[in-house]
């Protein structure tokens, strides 16, 4: 046998002396990694994806239900036999509402009961469960109100705007809004119909959005059938993720907690989610003026604004429990470094099935830590640990991470190198990353490294879906907003981050539809991009765990600032307020300087096999992303401590948050200030670098 292991050894050879090392990696090293990285890919199977995936998927799993207790400790089981070590299942007890009471009558013009379910679909059998509960908005307030009906299109501020300019009152109304593509985040719409003093919000799928407006639907094609409905938190966890009760601290049995409802996450308007069939009752039979064209939707009628004659009476009743919800954490202890730790994460509670989010990111992950496992039976062991997650109640406020992470705080801001999360992982064929700009070369070569199940590498199936130009690479999101699990890491722990998926036209999102056959059927069918992204998260995850160097590149994150600067300048100008930069610009000058010249430093320590000098860079660029952040955190939301990123209330990415919101605020001593403390976290990211040197 060994005769036949010569071959593979020697094209490692050839290949690795024509090319160079992966970064981070000296020569004797890449050598090492380019076997494991065959056997690892090998060993990662579609068909074992999708089996995987059916049992996640069987039946609906919402946070806090048995079910979904069942499932963690079928993970725990399946990575104790993978071969994973110190597999725990971390309880944290929160305050997680259910509905109680969801019902919609429409009253006038004519009196009309609306279903509120979902109908079965004959391709689908798991479509006519009837144990899906009722469809609800998570953290809405409970409401019993008849009002007349006010369309809202999008429901963002400028949408009331509209409404005013027509003389139309919305308040005490009841808004109908719809949800949109481009999306923008339920709770955003909730904040506004808030502020705008609407009765309640009912937040439908227009088909013109996520229907037959956009081509086939489920169970022909990948688009929400009209019955289908949306279901999501409306929490403000842009303000506060987590457990509103324990805000920065970790919700363990016997912790300190404060009442949920004054945490600044807690909306105090009632919402809930509703079909295209179930809303265009009401649209069918609303008067008023005839609603702006683009708010024209893809129901066959003329939609109009309102308010009236339909008035509906809504009931929002919910539970006001704390329940306990599991995290599932497992490891692979490293050889010579084990506090430094890489990690690997997912959500594993749904709405419902919730194929796509998340049940196809966890069939990736259980795949990646089955590969992992096998490697470590044969003996092998990490340089680095590896840590698997499978956090619970994400769709709730980031629950489960960020219980998680409040838990492992101390741990997590002196050993952490990476986190990198996928929430769904394959909802079609085409790759999207986003990280910060210190992840995205290292995310770019790990691409070059993964086949694409078209053919060719990942990398070049990503130039080619995303129409890169010639000579360009792949693009990377490095403005990170929310609405996933690595908020905590970044926001609050200050680790580098990454958010992987496959994405494709997806209309079934938080519905009933988000099924085992959406995605054995319309999705990914074969599952391969399944395992593609099992290859990627394991070559990702099994680079950071074993180079010289951690590939962080803050030459790169020193650009982006600087270009941040120039949108910031911008803005100013813009609304006059004036603020001096120019501190700013010269500590990300020096930060950009101390970056290239450790760059060079590690390069010269990697061709020279200088082991020592590698590991002093390499601890200098582990401490980096810790220092952007401020303990006191951003003003009015203390908890996200991060100054170059943080989500604005849609989830959209806001750069330099301080700094912009003072301005937003037109508030100059607040800018001032906010330019100092972004100086000084700059000047301490440099810091760190040059004592590398
Ligand atoms: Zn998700």
């Amino acid at each position: 046998m060994k005769r036949t292991l010569l071959i593979p050894v020697l094209l490692g050879m050839v290949a690795s002396a024509s090319e160079p090392p992966p970064l981070g990696f000296s020569r004797d090293r890449a050598a090492a990694l380019a076997p494991l990285e065959t056997r690892l890919h090998e060993g990662i199977r579609p068909e074992r994806c999708r089996r995987e995936h059916r049992i996640l998927t069987e039946e609906p799993h919402l946070a806090g239900s048995p079910r979904n207790l069942e499932l963690a400790r079928h993970i725990a089981d399946e990575w104790r036999a993978y071969g994973l070590e110190d597999v725990a299942m971390v309880e944290h007890p929160v305050y997680l509402p259910w509905p109680v009471r969801y019902e919609a009558t429409l009253v006038e013009p004519v009196r009309q009961a609306l279903s509120l379910t979902e109908p079965g679909i004959p391709q689908d059998k798991d479509s006519y469960a009837q144990d899906v509960g009722i469809p609800y908005c998570a953290y809405s307030a409970d409401v019993d109100v008849t009002a007349q009906v006010v369309y809202v299109n999008s429901g963002n501020p400028e949408d009331y705007d509209v409404l005013a300019s027509e003389g139309i009152d919305v308040r005490g109304k009841i808004a109908l809004a719809r949800y949109s593509m481009p999306y923008s985040y339920r709770g955003f719409k909730a904040l506004t119909a808030q502020q705008r003093g609407v009765a309640a919000l009912v937040l439908y799928s227009d088909p013109a959005d996520d229907g037959n407006g956009q081509g086939e639907v489920f169970p022909w094609g990948p688009w929400g059938p009209e019955g289908h409905l949306q279901r999501g938190s409306i929490v403000y966890d842009f303000n506060l993720p987590g457990d509103p009760r324990t805000p920065g601290w970790a919700s363990v049995p016997g912790a300190r907690v404060v009442p949920a409802h004054d945490a600044p996450s807690m909306p105090k308007i009632a919402a809930a989610p509703m079909s295209a069939k179930d809303a265009g009752r009401m649209l069918e039979v609303l008067g008023g003026p005839p609603a702006p064209r683009a708010w024209q939707g893809g129901l066959p009628i003329t939609y109009r604004l309102g308010p009236g004659p339909a008035r509906l009476h809504l009931v929002i009743e919910n539970d006001r429990e704390v329940r306990s919800i599991w995290n599932v954490i497992g490891k692979l202890h490293g050889r010579d470094a084990p506090s430094e730790w890489v990690i690997l994460g997912n959500h594993r509670y749904a709405w419902v099935y919730g194929a796509v989010d998340p049940a196809s990111g966890s069939a990736s992950l259980m795949e990646t830590a089955r590969a992992f496992g096998e490697l470590a039976r044969g003996g092998w062991r990490p340089r680095r640990t590896l840590v698997f997650a499978s956090w619970d109640a994400e769709e709730f406020t980031l629950t489960g991470s960020t219980e998680w992470g409040e838990l492992e705080a101390d741990r997590l801001r002196s050993g952490a190198l990476a986190y990198l999360n996928v929430d769904s992982s394959a909802s079609g064929p085409a790759f999207s990353a986003s990280s910060v700009p210190a992840l995205a070369p290292f995310l770019r070569e790990v691409a070059r490294a993964v086949p694409d199940p078209s053919g060719g590498s990942l990398y070049d199936a990503w130039r080619r879906r995303q129409e890169t130009k010639p000579g360009e690479e792949p693009p990377v999101t490095t403005r990170l907003g929310s609405g996933s699990d690595y908020t905590v890491f970044l926001n609050f722990l200050g680790v580098p981050v990454a958010d992987l998926t496959f994405e494709g036209s997806y209309g079934v999102y938080h519905s009933i539809y988000d099924s085992f056959t959406w995605v054995d059927r319309v999705g990914d069918p074969g599952y391969f991009y399944h395992a593609a992204m099992a290859r990627y998260w394991a070559t990702a995850a099994l680079r950071l765990a074993e180079a010289d160097v951690v590939p962080l590149d803050y030459g790169a994150y020193a650009r982006e600032v600087l270009s941040y600067l120039d949108e910031v300048r911008d803005l100013a100008a813009k609304t006059k307020v004036d603020v001096d930069l120019s501190p700013a610009r010269e500590a990300a000058d020096r930060w950009e300087r101390a970056a290239s010249s450790v760059a060079g430093r590690a390069r010269r320590a990697l061709e020279n096999g200088d082991a020592a000098g590698a590991a002093r860079v390499h601890a200098a660029l582990m401490t980096v992303e810790r220092t952007l952040l401020d303990d006191r955190g951003l003003v009015g939301r203390p908890w996200y401590k991060h100054l170059i990123y943080a989500p604005r209330p849609t989830y959209k990415p806001l750069v330099l948050p301080g700094v912009v919101e003072a301005i937003e605020a037109g508030d100059r001593a607040r800018a001032a200030a906010e330019v100092a403390r972004l100086v000084r976290a700059l000047g301490l990211a440099a810091a760190a670098l040059e004592g590398a040197n």
